[in-house]
């Protein structure tokens, strides 16, 4: 017979040394090629490894962990909310999903927001949303969504059509339809795609995954200008680039343009899993009792998280403070390139969200920055994503800069000398 579970104390780390010791359990599905590290406790900027280790986290979980690690107005909110309700599905009002909404509406071009658990499900109702608008609107032929290449919307079926990748919907049966990709920064190529059973465009402002790969102003004007034209609606997913990530609430400020649908996830839970799709009051027209749902969506867990997010990100000055950081990390990752330009190319992105273009493959940087005690993220597109907590100091800025130096160095062939 096992020993019963004994339970956690609120303070000790959920895995031991030994644990980690022993190697990845075949128990977990191996979908993911991931690290062997094991991490006991977060802080701030900082990952603790059950073996003691501290490394400097700039890959935020993937852009989720907006506010660093265990965040105390976070942690006090999550703690209050537990010891009340957890949850009660949206067969009843939830309070706290109705504020977190209204300040969403309040900070943004909606009218409209739904909740859910991740990114895919937000793209999912997103693109529900706009097939919506127009059924009820006479034109139910109008279902396609025009998608850009090396787009990332998410795993769930619908969400890998929509991103088009290949090596995703490899051995998954019949894609999805109602989809068309264009290739990425080919406004001509856009206009060329919409026909008659257009609903709407579909894309990020900033391409994440696809390699930090940043949509100009004047394009996302472009895009805004064509759906007008052509009666579409305009999705933008900023899963990744929304919440502050990249120096505007949402990445679409900078172009001075808003969407009529937006997906969100990652930063909006700092970690606890929550998504969101919002739209104006026209494009959800179509959004009534029965048309969609999430048992999870929006719960008082969830929304509570939520809701202590915006109170920092949305308090004055924060949002601004990322646009300083930005510059100061945009300046010192000029380091890196100088010092390993045989390794990296150059500098990419906006805000916290960067990415450097490589000559080498970006897992191996991903591990050579690990041999330095630094997490980042691969992307495509040859490139290694930057993602510090929005509320990384600039002395840590300035450490993680110092650490991908000694990472490019390790993979140089140029024998320069580290002094
Ligand atoms: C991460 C991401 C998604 C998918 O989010 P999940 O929570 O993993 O489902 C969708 N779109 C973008 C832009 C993302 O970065």
């Amino acid at each position: 017979m096992t020993a019963p579970l004994r339970a956690l104390s609120a303070t000790e780390p959920q895995s031991s040394p030994a644990e980690a010791a022993r190697g990845p359990s075949p128990a977990v599905m191996p979908t993911y090629a991931r690290q062997d590290l094991v991490f006991a406790q977060g802080q701030g900027s900082w990952l603790i490894s059950t073996t003691g280790e501290r490394y400097l986290d700039f890959a935020s979980g993937v852009a989720v962990n907006a506010l660093g690690h265990a965040h105390p107005h976070l942690v006090e909110a999550l703690q209050t909310q537990s010891g009340l309700l957890w949850h009660t599905s949206n067969l009843y009002r939830v309070a706290g999903q109705e504020r977190l909404a209204e300040r969403l509406v309040a900070a943004t071009f909606a009218d409209r927001v739904f909740f859910c658990n991740s990114g895919a499900e937000a793209c999912e109702g997103a693109i529900k949303t706009a097939r919506r608008y127009h059924f009820i609107n006479g034109a139910p032929q109008r279902w396609r969504i025009i998608t850009i290449e090396g787009a990332f919307h998410g795993r769930t079926l619908a969400t890998l059509a929509a991103g088009g990748n290949a090596k995703y919907l490899e051995g998954f049966g019949l894609e999805a339809g109602g989809f068309d990709h264009v290739p990425f920064g080919d406004p001509a190529a856009l206009q060329a795609a919409i026909g008659p059973e257009t609903a709407a465009i579909m894309l990020e402002p900033l391409q994440g995954e696809g390699g930090v790969r940043v949509v100009s102003d004047e394009d996302l004007r472009g895009v805004r200008e064509l759906c007008d034209a052509h009666g579409l609606l305009m999705i933008l997913d900023e899963v990744q680039t929304g919440v502050g990530r990249t120096g505007k609430f949402f990445a679409h400020e900078w172009a001075g343009i808003t969407p009529d649908i937006m997906a969100i996830a990652k930063g909006i839970g700092g970690g606890f899993p929550l998504g969101a799709f919002l739209a104006t009051e026209a494009a959800s027209a179509g959004m009534t009792a029965g048309t969609h749902g999430s048992t999870f969506g929006g719960n008082p867990l969830a929304t509570a998280v939520g809701n202590a997010v915006l109170d920092v990100v949305l308090a004055p000055g924060f949002i601004e403070g990322v646009e300083q950081k930005s510059r100061t990390l945009t300046q010192s990752l000029a380091r890196v390139v100088d010092a390993a330009p045989d390794v990296v190319e150059g500098i990419r992105g906006r805000g916290l969200l960067l990415g450097l273009r490589l000559k080498v493959p970006p897992a191996d940087f991903v591990k050579a920055a690990l041999a330095e005690k630094l997490l980042l993220v691969g992307a495509a597109d040859q490139t290694v994503r930057v993602l510090p907590p929005l509320t990384a100091s600039e002395e840590e800025l300035t450490e993680a800069c110092d650490r991908m130096v000694r990472a490019a160095l390790r993979l140089s062939h140029l024998n320069v000398t580290l002094t």
